[in-house]
């Protein structure tokens, strides 16, 4: 056997389990040793059938014999029964209520049954065990033989399944492959002196004991050594990426600081010390001959815009060019709108706009306070000869066909929109001058997170909102005051204002999933928010699968308030300002997120009207009701992605997947001081090997990572 070995070559498989191992991505035996289980379980101790006692609490091998289905106790309660023996004897085992367990495993087939022995009229069952097929793995002999020498009470590693695959299957198969030691013969890429100065057990013996680990410490230390592993490459490739940019020249601007003051005068609010702060961390990095690359951060009305608009005058007085790229068309055409509000009082800075829907120029020729539509190939001109000094829009920006003359300030709205590949487009390859680089966010993530996926860019955080902002007030409300909610909501449709509903799926019910677990549809929702709640006011449906034109009408109605009720899903764009908006309605809450849940409701803190959140929960435990809780009570999005990460539990911690991180990977960013040590590594180790001259090994894996990212 050989890690690059198909797994098809060494174990028979069902074509059920054929297609499950497609789907989990498992394709070589190597791959088998990577697929980590998610937790483990006790195993019960051993036991032969005829040495079972009342009371005992035990795992059993055995075979079914049969296997039936009836109703018990005067045909009230379903019940599933099946007949198992072994070379000792026979026995039952019974579940109530789960009638189907009894068919999980076929006749002829080997199960094995962990539960409590019970009794009754004189004879023993086994009540309501775990059942799980060990089909495919030889005969009884060698399947016995293999289980009797085990120890007992070591832990059991539980996989994430999938039809098809059970945990137990994946347990024996992984265990197969370990006993060829094939673990030894894997490449260890972390440096051996990074392993024995935090103590992490190397490689092969890592992989041991995070599939069959004899204590709980072991697989502890496992994990987290294949956490830090993860963590340290991450880190070193975004930290190569910093340095590769920033070996290039920048354009270095002294701001004009009178110049700034008397723009700044000129608002009606006075700035926040945050924003103060992040303008001087940013017009101080203008000043280096390295381009600045640098995240901020700031909640929804955080003010980044006011930022954005000061350090873009302070490179345009120095004779540079601005680039200020979103993700929308709507959010393109609103900054848009905010940057002309901001630049009146100075005609002479050109502003345009570029998008797939046209082209725009601040000022109109005509009209000096009002801007005007112009051909794509003029504003292209006026561009490449330094005329519009900030040009505003979507992906449009970022074509080969738009030229300047001199960029020296590139502005990314809502950052994890866009990949790497897309920031390095805006080098200019001519001069080897590459501009200085804000991108701006309003998802708060906690600070291990940012550090990790952002390790690229300088973090300035916006912690601060304006003052006398006021607060959304946020209700959990219960199925049993839904009806009262809704009274409420229809009191503020009445005086003219609008609402958002959220939903978690688009479509028709789920047909795997019992109807009470359910979670709203939009479709659906829609149809009856107008049918039986609202039949008054009018309501509009958008999700993400709407045609993209199709989608923006929708808005502009709800944004022009032909819409008063705009039910939608989570993924519909972010940040879109409708200050009449003062209520968000979101549905199956406890589903989302509190970091997603806080930027959700951003959407309804832009106006001066009081705002509302109601989210409506359907099945709060205690646990996700604590978690909806922190909503009602924290303002601060930081506060609340911090929260949220350690309220999750690692079972829920599939949103790493959005940033690219696996489960592990997310259980490492709870943990600070592992991202701080994994950074700490990676910059050590870049500063004393830049290039990765002497460390192959690394090169090697970083070029493999390389290979396996996909670029938006
Ligand atoms: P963000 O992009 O961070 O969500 P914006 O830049 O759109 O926030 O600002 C939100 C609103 O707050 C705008 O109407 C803006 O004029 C206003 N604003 C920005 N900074 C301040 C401040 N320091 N004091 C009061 N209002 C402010
Ligand atoms: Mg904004």
């Amino acid at each position: 056997m050989q890690t690059e070995d198909l797994i098809t070559q060494h174990f028979r498989l069902a074509p059920s389990q054929a297609k499950a191992l497609e789907k989990l991505r498992l394709e070589t035996v190597r791959d088998l040793l990577y697929y980590f289980p998610a937790r483990y379980g006790q195993v019960l101790p051993e036991k032969k059938i005829a040495e079972l006692l009342v009371g005992d609490n035990v795992t059993i091998y055995a075979q079914v014999v049969r296997a039936k289905v009836s109703k018990a106790w005067k045909k009230k309660i379903p019940m599933g029964e099946v007949t198992l023996e072994d070379q000792t004897g026979r026995i039952k085992a019974i579940w109530f209520h789960q009638p189907y367990l009894a068919k999980k495993v076929a006749p002829a087939h080997f199960a094995r049954l962990q539960g409590k022995v019970a009794e009754r009229k004189g004879e023993l069952y086994l009540a309501n065990p775990e059942i799980e097929a060990v089909s495919g793995l030889g005969t009884s002999e060698t399947l016995f033989a293999d289980e009797n020498n085990a120890e007992i009470n070591y832990l059991l590693p539980v996989y994430p399944e999938t039809r098809g695959i059970s945990s137990l299957w994946l347990h024996h198969a992984v265990k197969k492959i370990l006993k060829n030691n094939l673990q030894e013969s894997l490449t260890d890429y972390l440096p051996t002196e990074i392993i024995k100065k935090y103590n992490l057990p190397k490689l092969a013996t890592a992989l041991v004991w995070i599939h069959s680990p004899r204590t709980e410490s072991d697989s502890l230390a496992a994990r987290k050594r294949f956490a830090f592993e993860e963590i340290f490459f991450i880190q070193l490739t975004r930290l190569r990426a910093k340095l590769n940019y920033q070996e290039q020249q920048a354009f270095v601007i002294k701001p004009e600081q009178k110049g700034l003051d008397e723009f700044i005068s000129r608002f009606p609010f006075p700035l926040t010390s945050a924003q103060d702060r992040a303008i001087q961390q940013i017009t101080t990095d203008f000043t280096k001959s390295a381009p600045m690359t640098r995240l901020l951060e700031g909640d929804v009305g955080s003010g980044k815009t006011a930022v954005a608009t000061v350090t873009a005058l302070a490179v345009v007085q120095a004779g540079g060019e601005v680039a200020y790229m979103a993700p929308t068309e709507i959010l393109a055409k609103q900054h848009f709108e905010s940057f002309i509000s901001y630049f009146r009082h100075l005609p002479r800075v050109q502003i345009g706009l570029i998008t797939g829907a046209g082209c725009y120029k601040f000022p109109s020729k005509i009209n000096l306070n009002s801007y005007t539509n112009i051909s794509r190939p003029q504003l292209l001109k006026w561009v490449a000869n330094g005329e519009i000094p900030i040009l505003i829009g979507t992906h449009a920006l970022i074509q080969k066909a738009v030229k300047f003359k001199n960029l020296a300030y590139v502005i990314i709205d809502e950052q994890h929109r866009f990949g790497v590949m897309q920031r390095a487009k805006l080098v200019r390859k001519d001069e080897n001058k590459a501009p200085h680089l804000l991108s701006m966010t309003a998802t708060p993530i906690p600070r291990t997170l940012a550090l990790t996926i952002y390790g690229d860019l300088d973090l300035t955080l916006l912690d601060e909102l304006p003052a006398g902002r006021k607060q959304v007030k946020t209700e959990i409300v219960s199925e049993v005051n839904r009806n009262k909610a809704y009274a409420h909501i229809k009191q503020e449709l009445e005086s003219g204002r609008q609402a958002f509903v959220i939903c978690p799926r688009i479509d028709e019910p789920d047909p795997t999933k019992a109807l009470a677990m359910q979670t709203k549809s939009a479709k659906a929702e829609a149809r009856r928010l107008q049918d039986k709640i609202f039949p008054d006011f009018t309501i509009g449906l958008v999700h993400s699968k709407l045609k993209p034109k199709d989608k923006e009408e929708v808005m502009s109605d709800f944004a022009s308030g032909k819409i008063d009720i705009l039910v939608s899903t989570s993924v519909v764009e972010v940040g879109v300002n409708v200050p009449n908006a003062t209520i968000i309605i979101i549905e199956g809450a406890e589903r989302f997120g509190l970091a997603q849940l806080h930027q959700l409701r951003g959407r309804v803190l832009r106006s001066s009207h009081q705002a509302h959140c109601y989210l409506f929960t359907s099945k709060a435990s205690g646990q996700e009701n604590a978690r909806l809780k922190a909503l009602e009570k924290a303002k601060n999005g930081f506060e609340l992605a911090e929260l949220d990460l350690k309220l999750r539990g690692s079972g829920s911690l599939s949103s790493g997947k959005q940033w690219g991180l696996s489960d592990l990977g997310m259980e490492a960013i709870k943990n600070l001081k592992m991202v701080e040590a994994a950074r700490l590594e990676a910059q050590n180790l870049l500063k004393t090997d830049p290039d990765l001259k002497n460390s192959k090994l690394i090169k090697e894996k970083l070029a493999e990572q390389k290979a396996e990212i996909h670029f938006e």
